[in-house]
């Protein structure tokens, strides 16, 4: 819905009308650095696509806060990883006999003793072969996927997972390109989806087992014994595990980037975005498994800071994922109740007619939502499906609940793309939303796309860019407290941080000290400082 224009200074043209929505202008009357902003993106727009990518990439995007780490990779990392392990390549088609180069896909696994099998060959052989390396990009990705009988985007996009699965390291570089790329283009925060080793904490699952009867329900007691049991068979040993895989992972990081050097040396600009983890759970096991792991996590998130939350993960169709749908929000209620501190961002409502029943589509969300204590939803794709839908929406609004939008991997997977997507009607509720990649790599984007896809597919204007970039710090796990007086409510900072923030400012004295304090806050007083410097620069280019 466009705003009158008569709330526009009367210098603005029609063109700086086209770009603002109600939404966005509720959160306050746009400045006019903000108005030639608005300008400049709506004539970028029309102007095409790369002109619109290009002036995006500059502007500042906070961060993101929907995207898995091995999904974030582009193929071309894992096949250079994939032949420095000595990895082969074979068919995807078990009964294929040898490589179908040029004409099929492919996956890496381990050699034997000997090497290569029969009918493999290894991945340094794709960088003399380049048939290999395009069957190889195109099998770890969504690149010149055509979609045949049974074979759908959904089925590409999660098979790519098991094909470059093999590909297993310290993962600092992978660390380093996500950074670097998100560097690239003006953002400042990461928080990125990752599974820690939880196979102590699997195996001890398996054999302490689920209780008997409650395979539809459970009950916080029959959780409480089984957590109990779990502690006592020594899961918390796995956190170490965990946190020193992690320690390992950011230390190859910070030397790849040589992020101990001071400026004016080779320091990677990739240092300078902050990262913060969630640890992943995958959703799609037998319950003892995914309860045991959400467990670890938990613990984990409790002792290691880095670790902000938690979420769910693998395909939401599955069919473990629907069965124990119930009973893994009821896993999460009680996890919840026992470490209320640790957060909760869920996938949910990554589902669409047709790929599941009717029913399948009617409580997702809502469960996350008041069953898990979620407090922000990946994907929401279902949510005009559900039961109630103007309900839950005004709930998500009235407990600010944030919906990280997903478009391109909507697309891809689900097939909901254009007004069949809900992003209008969340933002019609108030709910507050942020733009993500999902998995840029298998997905061959980056949020610079999302935002060029979020202005040509779904109408936005500069201000609602701007909305979901603060979104992604306001909505964000950092600790501490918000530069925003209320929450989502981009019009009025806290008052000891109410001065005006210019591309040169320095913070008051007071306000530095609580910046110093509140990690949040001093991501949000950078951003904000960050926008004042895009909208500047706009205005000295349009002057
Ligand atoms: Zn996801």
């Amino acid at each position: 819905m466009k705003i009158s224009c008569a709330v526009m200074v009367a210098a603005q043209a029609v063109a700086v009308c086209a770009g603002l929505t109600t939404d966005a202008v509720a959160q306050g009357r746009p400045s006019s650095a903000e108005l030639q902003a608005v300008v400049a993106v709506e004539a970028a727009r029309k102007a095409g696509e790369p002109e619109l990518y290009a002036l995006l990439k500059t502007m500042p995007k906070g961060g993101e806060l929907h995207m898995h780490l091995s999904g974030a990779v582009y193929a071309e990392t894992f096949i250079a990883e994939g032949a420095k392990l000595g990895l082969c390549v074979a068919s995807v088609d078990a009964g294929s006999p040898a490589v179908p180069v040029g004409q099929g896909a492919v996956r890496f696994v381990k050699p034997s003793a000997t090497g290569c099998a029969t009918g493999q060959v290894p991945a340094s052989d794709a960088f003399k072969r380049q048939p290999l390396y395009d069957d190889l990009v195109d099998s770890f990705s969504m690149r010149s996927f055509v979609p045949t009988q049974g074979i759908n985007g959904h089925d590409q996009f999660f098979a790519t997972f098991e094909r470059f699965g093999s590909v297993q390291g310290v993962g600092g570089e992978w660390l380093d390109e996500v950074a670097t790329r998100a560097a690239a283009q003006n953002e400042q925060y990461l928080e990125i989806m990752h599974t820690p080793p939880f196979i102590k904490a699997a195996t001890l699952g398996y054999k302490l087992g689920w209780p008997e009867g409650a395979e539809h329900s459970v009950t916080h007691e029959q959780l409480a014994q089984l957590r109990d049991a779990l502690l006592k068979g020594g899961l918390r040993q796995e956190v170490a595990d965990d946190s020193r895989a992690l320690d390992a992972m950011e230390q190859q990081r910070n030397e790849i980037e040589r992020c101990k050097e001071t400026a004016g040396s080779e320091r990677s600009a990739g240092c300078d975005v902050s990262t913060r983890y969630l640890y992943q759970v995958l959703r799609g096991f037998a319950p003892q498994q995914v309860f045991a792991q959400t467990l670890l996590g938990f613990e984990t998130a409790s002792a290691d800071p880095r670790f902000v939350g938690i979420n769910f993960v693998m395909p939401e169709d599955g069919y473990l994922s629907m069965r124990d749908y119930h009973l893994q929000m009821q896993m999460l209620e009680y996890l919840h109740s026992v470490y209320p501190k640790v957060h909760i961002a869920l996938h949910a409502g990554e589902v669409a007619p047709g790929l599941v029943p009717p029913d399948g589509l009617t409580f997702h969300i809502r469960e996350a939502v008041e069953l898990a204590h979620a407090e922000r939803i990946g994907h929401g794709v279902d949510v005009l499906y559900e039961k109630d839908s103007a309900g839950l929406l005004k709930d998500m609004a009235e407990k600010h609940v944030a919906v990280e939008i997903n478009l391109t991997s909507n697309d891809v997977i689900l097939g909901i793309k254009g007004s069949d997507h809900p992003l209008a009607a969340y933002r019609k509720a108030h709910v507050p939303f942020t733009l993500s990649t999902d998995d840029e790599g298998v997905s061959r984007i980056d949020l610079t796309h999302e935002y060029v896809r979020a202005v040509e597919e779904q109408g936005l204007g500069y201000l609602d860019l701007k909305q979901s970039a603060r979104s992604a710090l306001e909505f964000s796990f950092l600790p501490g407290e918000s530069l925003w007086r209320a929450k989502g409510q981009y019009t009025q900072r806290i008052n000891t941080c109410a001065a005006a923030i210019t591309a040169k400012s320095e913070p008051a004295e007071s306000c530095r000290k609580f910046l110093q304090e509140n990690k949040k806050a001093a991501e949000e007083w950078e951003l904000e400082q960050r926008l004042a410097n895009f909208e500047d620069k706009l205005t000295a280019s349009r002057l």
